[in-house]
């Protein structure tokens, strides 16, 4: 079952950037043969910004202390939205704290406590949902069959909390889906070339996957394409897409789409989080369920 998988987790596609009224958005190839059905998009750095660097592109993020940034990535959200014909009144922006956290949204006007959430889901038409971004894993679920929606943030954290199959779980729980009805797609984010990390975090990664036993060849195998290493004795570098496309791939999602941007080495086109030195902007991680026009 592992090594079935295995292919598909590592396989990664070239997106396409594209131009729209001024911002340069990226959609997987997978999600786009549901435009009909689903509005998505993975914002870069591309378009215009107002306030002071490192912030100075576009932003998102408005989680700073300087007002002028917060201000201007509020309104870039909502040119955003504009761009994308969504309603910015109902857009859900959930606080991400690097948990497991993921929660549904049932009604277009509530304000669910979420801030202390890395992931939503929906059932409700015409609402779009934001996370923000510079390293961690987008991740955005389509339910084909039940019309269901789900985006989560996953950093190595929540990786290592399994947020993309708790977003699965989620939506079987509170509406039935069925993962097989599934696609899902994992953006932009680092990349084994730039992600030099502890043991420890490889460690927690990999008990994610219920992988089989101790000293098989199936184990090692897993482990050896998921985490590489520069040379022996080096940081090992987890593949933080490939660990959450298996995730998805274990609950059952037949088809997942993975990105070959790293953020870290792009950073014409994103913000990074280790690319910077900590300080910096976000991109962004929108989607939105359209309603039926037939
Ligand atoms: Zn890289």
């Amino acid at each position: 079952m592992h090594t079935i998988h295995l292919e598909q987790a590592l396989k990664t596609n070239q997106w396409n950037l594209n131009d729209h009224q001024g911002l340069t958005l990226i959609q997987s190839p997978l999600l786009s043969r549901y435009k009909e059905q689903l509005t998505h998009a993975f914002t870069t750095r591309i378009g215009s910004g107002a306030a002071p660097a490192p912030y100075e592109h576009f932003n998102l993020g408005g989680n700073v202390p300087d007002p002028e940034v917060k201000l201007d990535a509020l309104a870039n959200r909502e040119r955003l939205c504009a761009v994308l014909g969504a309603n910015h009144a109902h857009l859900k922006v959930p606080g991400q704290v690097h948990s497991g956290t993921v929660v549904s949204i049932l009604e277009a006007q509530s304000k669910p406590a979420m801030a202390n959430v890395d992931g939503v889901s929906t059932n409700l038409m015409s609402v779009p949902l934001l996370l923000h971004f510079a390293d961690c894993v987008p991740v955005i679920i389509y339910e084909k069959k039940k019309q269901l929606l789900a985006i989560v943030h996953a950093g190595w954290r929540g990786t290592a909390q399994a947020i993309a199959t708790n977003a699965v779980t989620l939506m079987v729980n509170e509406w039935g889906a069925e993962p097989a009805q599934m696609v899902a797609a994992v953006g932009p984010a680092i990349g084994t070339c730039c992600y030099p990390t502890g043991d420890d975090v490889v460690e927690q990664l990999l008990l994610t996957l219920a992988l089989p036993a101790d000293g098989s060849s199936v184990r090692t195998k897993i482990v050896e394409s998921l985490v590489k290493r520069k040379a022996e004795g080096e940081q090992p570098r987890p593949d933080l897409k490939a660990f959450n496309a298996m995730q998805l791939l274990l609950a059952g999602v037949p088809e997942v789409d993975v990105c070959s941007f790293c953020t870290s080495c792009r950073p014409d086109l994103f913000y990074s989080h280790r690319q910077s030195g900590g300080k910096t902007g976000r991109q962004g991680a929108i989607a939105m369920l359209q309603p039926s026009t037939r």
